[in-house]
């Protein structure tokens, strides 16, 4: 019978989240798709911008130190990510969140050197996530506490008030911006990673390491899919 010889493996083979065609063998993703994407392979230790050397602190940073102390981000934000994160968030497309997630882990199990306590997604002003119906950066925490063993906690960080949209200002209003926009709730641990899709000029991981450090934390570590390469927003 024509059944018995069919290798039931290859009809329930996952095909690759992006190019829907060839067998996904690496974080949901075909060996062709995975090798093209944008890795983010020399990064400023500090905030993680593309570099051309390894090691080499970027002139933002050398300039006014983050208040945190690391970004991990896998991906710079060029194509296809710039177009996927868009279509996560304002398409509702979250099923790509799964094969990013696992993405993002590995590459924390690759170079992730101090493990924190606690992770906390950046949070959006409750009228705006209403609105979006889900928060990613929240999404992206969740599967990553799974994967990782971490406790996550999206109630502690909370978005007080509602701001102009970040998108639409230079680097420097983007600070002004969000002077206060961000509460704390609770104690903290010492050592504490922020979750986000992205990072832009690093504005909001700066403003919201600011107050858990005021708040007693000693170590923050922004943790992103993706990276925007240099900001021109100065
Ligand atoms: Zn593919
Ligand atoms: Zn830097």
């Amino acid at each position: 019978m024509f059944f018995d010889k069919v290798n039931y493996r290859l009809l329930f083979k996952q095909t690759c989240s992006l190019c829907q065609l060839q067998t996904a063998q690496i974080n949901g993703l075909c060996e062709d798709c995975h090798a093209d994407l944008p890795w983010l392979l020399l990064g400023c230790p500090v905030c993680g911008l593309p570099r051309s050397f390894p090691d080499q602190t970027c002139s933002h940073c050398q300039q006014a130190i983050p208040r945190f102390d690391r970004c991990e981000a896998p991906l710079e934000y060029r194509f296809p990510i710039n177009s996927l994160l868009p279509g996560i968030k304002y398409h509702g497309r979250i099923q790509a969140l799964g094969w990013l997630a696992e993405l993002l882990s590995h590459h924390l199990q690759d170079r992730c050197e101090t493990w924190p306590d606690l992770l906390l997604p950046v949070p959006m002003h409750p009228i705006d996530e209403a609105l979006r119906g889900f928060n990613q950066a929240e999404l992206l925490a969740n599967l990553l506490s799974q994967k990782l063993q971490i406790r996550c906690d999206s109630g502690q960080l909370r978005k007080a008030h509602r701001r102009v949209k970040q998108m639409t200002l230079s680097a420097s209003a983007r600070r002004n911006n969000l002077k206060g926009a961000f509460s704390i709730r609770g104690e903290l641990p010492q050592s504490v990673a922020l979750i986000d899709d992205i990072m832009t000029t690093g504005a909001t991981a700066d403003e919201i390491a600011g107050l858990l450090k005021n708040q007693g934390v000693s170590h923050v570590q922004v943790w992103v899919l993706a990276r925007t390469p240099e900001p021109d927003l100065d």
